[in-house]
């Protein structure tokens, strides 16, 4: 049996998860739920973050947007905010399961579980975002590009929480999500995030590893050749060979590294069709 308790403040929420190192913290309960029911975590309490009103809701900041972890996919697939090259996380929320799991499902749930076929990994790496983690001591922020370290193992210490996302403010430049899966609403066998960047792209593949894979020298050796599709066959190889995908029910690792240059080639198409 786990106890619900319902901190109003992230201070007594992070107090408590200190309290109670047997804890965890609970966002929708999506995932959480569903991995009690089949004895998959056990915790003597859980710690609810749906009463805190500082992790609900997304604002503008002098340097872009902060999105409270509190935040749900329904939200995020419908934020107007969400424009030019930080559409593609517009794009992404919509994509996730089915409409019930989007009115439950949080930011800060899918980004503190780190499932690397979460669809937010790729274009959160891909934006430039930081996650900002609070625990007792405070909050710090994280470059999504460094916070996933190994399967479901990120810089998140032991009792800090998700409080929020931080994104700079949108470019108005194009960008896409690309997601490919078995049926609608399952998770990515294999997912592109890419944005226009003057005359090149920034691209993060997900689900291909234990996190989000983006190269920032393949980026460059790119820049100014867009058009080349050599170039671009040699971009989609780079990301590939830093992919360290698994064999399981959505897709062998060979069929992966196989997707990775052509989702990327694609994905570059979408933009140079928007641009
Ligand atoms: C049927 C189904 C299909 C799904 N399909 C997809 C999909 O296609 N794509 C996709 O990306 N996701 C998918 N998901 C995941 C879902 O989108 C949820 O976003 C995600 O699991 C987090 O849910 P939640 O926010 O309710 O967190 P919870 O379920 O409350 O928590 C999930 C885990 O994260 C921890 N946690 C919760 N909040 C925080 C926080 N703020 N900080 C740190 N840790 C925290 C919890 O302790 C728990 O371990 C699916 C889930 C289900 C149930």
């Amino acid at each position: 049996m786990s106890f619900v308790l319902s901190p109003r403040t992230v201070e007594e929420a992070v107090g408590l998860l200190a309290e109670l190192p047997d804890a965890l913290p609970m966002s929708g309960g999506a995932s959480l739920v569903a991995m009690k029911n089949a004895r998959l975590i056990e915790a003597s309490h859980f710690v609810s973050l749906a009463g805190i009103a500082s992790l609900h809701g997304i604002t503008a900041t002098d340097t872009g947007l902060r999105i409270g972890g509190m935040t749900r996919h329904a939200q995020l697939a419908a934020c107007d905010l969400l424009t030019g090259d930080l559409s593609m996380l517009r794009q992404a929320a919509g994509q996730i399961a089915n409409r019930v799991v989007r009115n439950m499902g949080t930011i800060g749930g899918a980004v503190g579980n780190a499932d690397p076929a979460a669809d937010y990994l790729a274009v959160l790496a891909c934006g430039d975002a930081h996650v900002e983690l609070t625990g007792t001591e405070g909050s710090r922020l994280v470059a999504m590009t460094d916070y996933v370290t190994d399967w479901y193992e990120t810089l998140r210490e032991p009792g800090e929480i998700v409080t929020a996302i931080h994104l700079p403010a949108a470019r108005p430049v194009p960008s896409v999500y690309r997601k490919l899966c078995r049926v609608p609403g399952d998770y990515a066998t294999a997912s592109v995030a890419c944005a226009s960047d003057g005359d090149g792209v920034r691209v993060a593949v997900g689900a291909c590893g234990h996190g989000p894979i983006r190269s920032r020298e393949a980026e460059a050796a790119l820049r100014g050749n867009l058009r080349d599709p050599v170039a671009i066959a040699a971009f989609g190889a780079a990301l590939a060979d830093l992919a360290d995908p698994v064999d399981d029910v959505r897709g062998t690792s060979e069929f992966r590294l196989r997707l990775i240059p052509r989702m990327v080639a694609a994905a570059i198409s979408d933009l140079e069709g928007k641009r």
